[in-house]
């Protein structure tokens, strides 16, 4: 049996269960349900929840810590591409695949490759994005955060993740203008965001990606 990592008490209407990224439950409920009540409930669910629970971890498995290994894959501006170990002194892109020589530091290899991938990039679009939004950053630096996908310090200096070269493009971009609005508005106000819907109309969806893929991001 499964039972409730915490259980949180709102002004909600009914009781409702939420598996979280460590694939932990949580319950929220409303004040007046007591706890034999939510026992009764949760066990009631124990099906729905074990299967919710076993997709969280699988998706860990899959994902959480990346092997460098024929076969196994690598994420890259929100595609899978294959790994292929050969004979060689570069990575290189081929079609689906990605090719990595065959060398004891490939995984160090690969983290240099993404990194100046990334490097190139974000300063690309960042560069693009600020002529479009008449905005004048300040440095950039590219970061080893596995976390914080990007910043802006109070000088405007502004500081990207380069783990961001997994995610897909419209999503980089997402992160560059978010950061870039902070030049603007030192905050999250209704007018900051209003400032990155009126660059990135659909800015949500990304926002979204960004939240559900966390844990793509934590894995080299
Ligand atoms: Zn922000």
């Amino acid at each position: 049996m499964i039972v409730p990592k915490q259980v949180i008490r709102t002004k909600r209407k009914s009781i409702a269960l939420i598996i979280n990224s460590s694939g932990e439950l949580i319950v929220r409920a409303p004040y007046v349900v007591g706890d034999s009540e939510i026992r009764a409930f949760v066990e009631k669910k124990q099906m729905w929840i074990k299967k919710k629970c076993s997709a969280v971890k699988a998706f860990d498995e899959k994902h959480l810590s990346m092997t460098i290994a024929a076969g196994e894959t690598l994420v890259f501006l929100g595609n899978e591409y294959i790994i292929d170990i050969l004979d060689g002194k570069q990575i290189v892109l081929d079609g689906n695949k990605i090719l990595i020589p065959d060398d004891k530091n490939s995984k160090e290899m690969v983290v240099d490759w993404l990194r100046e991938k990334a490097i190139i990039l974000l300063l690309k679009r960042t560069d693009k994005y600020a002529k479009v939004m008449g905005v004048e950053p300040g440095r950039i630096k590219i970061s080893e955060a596995k976390t914080r996908w990007g910043s802006c310090s109070y000088n405007n200096n502004l500081s990207f993740a380069w783990r961001l070269v997994m995610c897909p493009y419209s999503v980089i971009d997402y992160v560059v203008v978010h950061e870039l609005c902070h030049i603007e508005h030192k905050n999250h106000s209704k007018d900051f965001w209003l400032s990155v819907k009126s660059i990135l109309p659909t800015y949500t969806e990304q926002k979204n990606w960004l939240k559900t893929n966390r844990k793509l991001m934590e894995m080299i």
